[in-house]
Parts: structure tokens; sequence; C-alpha cells
């Protein structure tokens, strides 16, 4: 008997019926024997339904009480789960994220987990309920409702096999695994049986959106296997691991991201303290950049290029000027139409030749380069999001086909 975490995500629960089908799954887990711990995302478009409620209401509302309405998602999700499960004569408990005691830091609709009590789960399952817990959502130390992120339900999914030292962790979705690109826009895209957490890590923070990138962290510094499966058949899945079994390609995925905006300074001071003043105003607030490119200098000045999350340009790009005299520079640009393409792959540390392939590739779709960065398991571009989608394409054809 083995003790299962299993993830299911919006699309599997958007509906009566699917809710009725996976609940269906779960039962066949539990009649073998199996303790369970679900976790469940909020049903369908609710979160980004919600989201736009909030908006007609009050654009500016504070992000606690954006946090306050975005949990009762996850809510709905366990609750109505749990009275399929009952219809079906299960024992069957739901939880909220606070009832658990999923405690996290007091960073509204982007905080971290902390802790997580395991006793009321463990007494549950020590009864032979099946446990639903309401992912994205913990307490903080005000005793204040926050979300983890957009998709983090499955943080709260590999948070809780670590803790309850579960023997697998199970995310279901709408797609059968993780593929070398996002399948639904790239027919050719194929599965993969296996790949590594530091590639599943970099694929899931450049854009392929099927693992919060979080959860693929916890997984990694915590030793728990994930595996990615689909809701709608029982077929093996794509397993996220420290090791891979197979031989290794060169790349095993391309990503792209879309919710990137680039930042230009122009005409700053050639002096040694510029950078640090630039990014200590963004850290002090806790803007992430991301790819930094600066000028060579001449005449006395110097350009710096970076880019950060779209949702956060104004609140960059307002800081900065608000520091004008003080970091001297002439003006600021901005641009959000743009997207970041990548390639990830462990493979790529010991070939040659990859970063040249890449670019034969966006030479021959005619796509241009804006900005260029590197590591030593990915390759990103940064290039004009109209481009984006045959970037994309002519990068998979290249490394795949
Ligand atoms: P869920 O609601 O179950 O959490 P998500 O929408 O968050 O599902 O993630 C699943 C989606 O991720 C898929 O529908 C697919 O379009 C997208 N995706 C992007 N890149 C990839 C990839 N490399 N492999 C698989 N799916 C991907
Ligand atoms: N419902 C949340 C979201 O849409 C969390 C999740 O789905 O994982 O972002
Ligand atoms: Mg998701």
């Amino acid at each position: 008997m083995a003790l299962v975490v299993k993830k299911f995500g919006g699309s599997s629960v958007a509906d009566a019926e699917r809710i009725r089908r996976v609940a269906g799954l779960i039962a066949e887990d539990y009649s073998m024997g199996h303790d369970l711990v679900v976790v469940l995302s909020a049903p369908g478009d609710m979160t980004d339904d919600l989201i736009e409620k909030a908006r007609e209401v009050n654009p500016k509302a504070s992000r606690r009480e954006m946090d306050v309405l975005l949990s009762t998602g996850e809510q709905t999700s366990v609750a109505l789960m749990a009275m399929a499960l009952e219809a079906l004569g299960l024992p069957v408990v739901s939880l909220t994220g606070w009832q658990v005691a999923v405690r996290t830091n007091t960073e509204y609709s982007n905080a971290r987990i902390e802790r997580i009590d395991k006793e009321r789960i463990e007494s549950e399952l020590d009864r032979r309920r099946i446990v639903l817990v309401a992912g994205f959502q913990g307490l903080n130390k005000y005793d204040d409702i926050t979300t983890l992120g957009r998709g983090a339900s499955d943080t709260t999914a590999v948070a809780l096999a670590a803790v309850l030292r579960a023997d697998s962790c199970q995310i279901y979705t709408d797609v059968d695994g993780v593929y070398t690109a996002d399948p639904r826009k790239i027919p050719g895209a194929r599965k993969l049986a296996e790949i590594t957490y530091d590639e599943m890590l970099e694929l899931a923070s450049l854009g392929a959106q099927v693992l919060h990138n979080r959860c693929v962290q916890m997984g990694k510094r915590y030793g728990v296997e994930i595996e990615v499966l689909s809701s709608f058949e029982r077929k093996p899945g794509t397993k996220v691991k420290e090791v891979t079994d197979l031989e290794k390609t060169k790349i095993s995925g391309v990503a792209r991201d879309t919710e990137v905006s680039r930042i230009a300074l122009v005409g700053l001071r050639d002096e040694p303290g510029v950078a640090f003043r630039v990014f200590q105003t963004l850290a002090r607030d806790k803007i992430v950049v991301d790819i930094i490119l600066q000028s060579i200098g001449r005449d006395g000045t110097q350009d710096i290029s970076f880019t950060v999350a779209r949702a956060d340009t104004e609140r960059a790009a307002s800081l900065l000027a608000a520091q004008q005299t003080q970091l001297g520079f002439a003006r600021i640009d901005t641009d959000d139409k743009i997207a970041k393409v990548s390639i990830v792959g462990a493979g790529m540390m010991s070939a040659s030749g990859i970063a040249a392939t890449m670019f034969e590739a966006l030479y021959d779709a005619e796509v241009n380069i804006g900005m260029i960065s590197t590591s030593e398991i990915k390759i990103s571009v940064l290039v004009d999001e109209a481009d984006s989608d045959r970037a994309v394409q002519a990068i998979h054809r290249k490394f795949f086909d």
C-alpha cells in the first residue's frame, strides 16, 4: 500500500462530468488500497473569471483581498469533488489550505510555503479517508489567506508529497506528459518519457506552463519524483527526476514566454556604480530582472537593456524614472511586444554547434534576434512577439525532425 499525492488541474475539474470522471479515477486507486491525498485547482477558467470580476469592482484591489477572492476557486473544487466521491460511497474529507495549515510568508498573491502541518492529513488518512486539499493557498503569520502564484497548485502537491514522504506525486493535466514543445501549438512535438529536474526547471521557468517552476525546484530539493499524466486517459506520462536513464538527446525542449518586456535605459553615464544603482532600485521593489545587455560605452555614455515580467513593466519604468537625475540617463524605452524563445537541454553542455543550429533556424525563418542569453543548459533569444510562433516552429523542426 502506497501513499500517493495526486493533483488535478483546472481543466480536469471544469464541469460536473469531468469531476465525476476524476472521482472515478480516484475511486479506482483507493480501491487498490492506496492512501490518497488529492490536490485540486480551481475549475476551468474560474481564477481568470474571478480576476476579471475583481477588476470590474476595483482595478486597484489590494493583494490581500485578491487572495481572499482567488482562494475560493480551489475551495469550490475540493467541495464538489468531495460530493462526487460521497456519491460513490467513499469516505472523503475536503480541506482548505488553512485547515491543513499550509503556512506561507506574507507575500500576497505570490507567497512561498514555509511549513506544512501534517497532523490533520495524517489523522484523516489513518481513518482511511481520501483527503482532498485545495491547492494554491495558505495562511501567513497574520492568519491571512495567501495564494502561491499562478499555476501553483502543482507546488502545493509537491510540497505535500515532500512533507508526507509520499511514494509518488502525480500531476494530472490536459496533456499526457511533458513534450519537446507545447503540443497544442507545435504539431510535431514529441512526448518525453523522462526529463531531469534541471531541464524541467528551465523549461517551466522559460514558459512551458505544464508544471509550475517552484514545484520542480521543490521536487529536486526534497527528492520527490514527479510524474505528469493525462487526466483523460490511463497511460504512462513523463517522469521528472534527478537522473534520466535514457541516452541524452542534445536538447530536450523548446519553450516560449510572451509574458516578458524589455526596458532600455539610453545614455547612462559610463562610470562605476551605474549598473549597481539601476538594479538595486529594481531589487528593492522585488522586481525580477532577467536578460541584461550593456552596450559598449561611447562619448562617456552607455545603454543598458534588460527584460522583466510584462506585469512589472510599468512599475519598473516608473521606479527608474523617479531616479532619473541620480541615475543620469537620457531616456527610458519600453517594449512589450516581444517574446523569449529558448532551447533547453543538459546534452548541450558537451555538444558543440547548438547555438549555431538554433540561430540558423531563426535565420531560415527570417526572424531577427534582439538579445541572447545562455547558461550551461539553455539558450534564450528575444524576438518580436509576432515572430515567436514561427521561431519556435523553425527551431523545433531543426532539432527534432
Ligand atoms: P493545469 O490546469 O492542469 O495545471 P496547465 O494549463 O497549467 O494545466 O498546463 C498544461 C498545458 O501546458 C498544456 O495544455 C499545454 O498546452 C501547455 N504546455 C506548454 N508547454 C508544454 C510542454 N513542453 N509539454 C506539455 N505541455 C505544455
Ligand atoms: N487556480 C490557480 C491558477 O489558475 C492555481 C492553479 O491552477 O494551479 O493559477
Ligand atoms: Mg498548471
